[in-house]
């Protein structure tokens, strides 16, 4: 079972703990919300648990209550970044067919446009 420990190598582990730097959006006691390093829309921020889970769906195993606030912090992100009334897309990249990179849980919180289709 997954635990929520930080891990010592893990990128956002280190960012959530300011050991490397990062724009904020948003902090709160168990969440973290920055600006995406490369970002593939207007706006593109990140959200993440403080605590580490590899992924959404371990996230939601271990720690359903923890998921459900990731989603709620995301929704407070859009609203902070002026996305709520037009939209945006939350995305969690899983495993590597997907892209994930990085594998810490993160909400990808994209808007600020009309966004592109996906899945190809
Ligand atoms: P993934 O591809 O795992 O779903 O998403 C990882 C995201 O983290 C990518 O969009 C990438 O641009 C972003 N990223 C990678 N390294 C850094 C970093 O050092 N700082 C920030 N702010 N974003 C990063
Ligand atoms: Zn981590």
């Amino acid at each position: 079972m997954a635990d929520g420990k930080p891990v010592a190598e893990c990128l956002f582990c280190k960012i959530a703990a300011g050991q490397v730097p990062a724009t904020v959006v948003r902090e709160t006691e168990s969440m973290f919300a920055f600006k995406d390093i490369n970002p593939q829309a207007g706006v593109h921020d990140l959200v993440i648990p403080r605590a580490h889970y590899a992924n959404a769906v371990e996230l939601a195993a271990n720690a359903p209550d923890l998921a459900a606030a990731l989603l709620i912090e995301a929704g407070e992100v859009a609203k902070a970044e002026g996305l709520a009334e037009d939209g945006y897309r939350v995305v969690f990249n899983t495993g590597t067919h997907a892209g994930q990179t990085v594998f810490h849980v993160h909400a990808h919180v994209l808007g600020g446009d009309f966004l592109s289709t996906f899945g190809s």
